[in-house]
């Protein structure tokens, strides 16, 4: 549904600009029932040409491995996406569930729910750890809970293109160019953050780092440089990052008390601290913060 709302490029003008045939999508697909089985034999027969195979929602194999707990098209889910990803030019996963299994795959995981090409921060999921598309590239993973509709327009417009070979994809097979960054980075309340001002739900003003549990420091993603809606993001609005575009989603599995709240050594030291600095670095330059403060106030920048 987040692939519908996409602005640059719209879903509108990946078909009249780009040439983009969508064959089949849930909500747009003219084909029901019967039809959708029909399409789908056809692409596997090679009668249907299917160069782009994105898939939204965890690859659940429950139970005990048949995957029956999901039908589609009278047969398991999984079956389908194991025989389409053979004939598939390339593989997009979209949002959590896709990429790393997401929070169906939290334990118990009754579902036994897995991602495409990942288990979490484990390379394998569903299609193994060598798997790679016709085209010679592994699954291309654009995670997030939801997935911003742009970046999936983008990476399909450079796939039709051509020139998806000059994507870099990370470890998790991100595509670089949204998930470099961090979600911190144009956040309107990095100013208090590095002069340790607390901030709180809804509440104008401060860094939502020290207690409500941001992630922003230790999430790569885009949130602040492409806004959600072309303007806004969890941050500016003073809610906290959750992490969703990491593989560790949902972080701490969801333990009570794990939500938007701040995990701490002996109540005091963040058990998490930005991504790239050491632990001893981070509370000697916070406890100096607290101590000389440069700045007690909120800032004007995040009002
Ligand atoms: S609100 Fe979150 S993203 Fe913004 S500065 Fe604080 S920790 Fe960083
Ligand atoms: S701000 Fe954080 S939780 Fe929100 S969409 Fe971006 S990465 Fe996900």
């Amino acid at each position: 549904m987040s692939f519908l709302n996409a602005e640059e490029p719209t879903v509108v003008e990946l078909i009249t600009d780009f040439g983009l045939n969508i064959l089949w999508h849930p909500t747009t697909g003219l084909q029901i029932g019967d039809q959708v089985q029909d399409l789908l034999k056809d692409i596997l027969a090679g009668k249907v040409q299917m160069d782009i195979l994105v898939y939204e929602g965890s690859l659940i194999k429950g139970p005990n491995n048949t995957g029956t707990m999901n039908y589609f098209a009278d047969r398991p889910m999984m079956d389908w996406i194991k025989e389409l990803s053979k004939v598939a030019g390339y593989v997009v996963a979209i949002g959590d569930c896709a990429t790393w299994g997401g929070i169906p795959a939290v334990a118990p995981n009754p579902s036994e729910s897995t991602g495409l090409q990942f288990h979490k921060k484990n390379k394998g999921g569903f299609l193994g750890h060598d798997y790679v598309s016709k085209g010679g590239l592994p699954v291309i993973n654009i995670p997030g809970c939801p997935a911003h509709p742009d970046w999936i327009t983008q990476i399909l417009v450079a796939i039709s293109v051509g020139r998806i070979g000059d994507v870099l994809i990370d470890e998790f097979h991100r595509p670089k160019t949204f998930f470099t960054d961090f979600v911190q980075d144009g956040c309107t309340n990095v100013t208090n953050f590095a002069q340790k001002v607390d901030g709180n739900f809804g509440k104008r003003g401060g860094c939502l780092f020290y207690e409500v549990g941001c992630r922003g420091p230790m999430t790569r993603a885009s949130c602040n440089n492409i806004l959600w809606n072309r303007q806004s993001s969890k941050t500016r609005s003073n809610h906290p990052c959750l992490g969703c575009t990491e593989p560790g989603f949902p972080h701490n599995d969801l333990m009570k008390g794990s939500v938007f709240k701040t995990m701490k050594h002996l109540g005091v030291f963040p058990k998490e601290v930005p991504t790239g600095r050491t632990k001893l670095a981070y509370y000697m330059e916070a406890g100096f913060q607290k101590v000389m403060p440069t700045n007690k106030r909120v800032t004007e920048t995040s009002k």
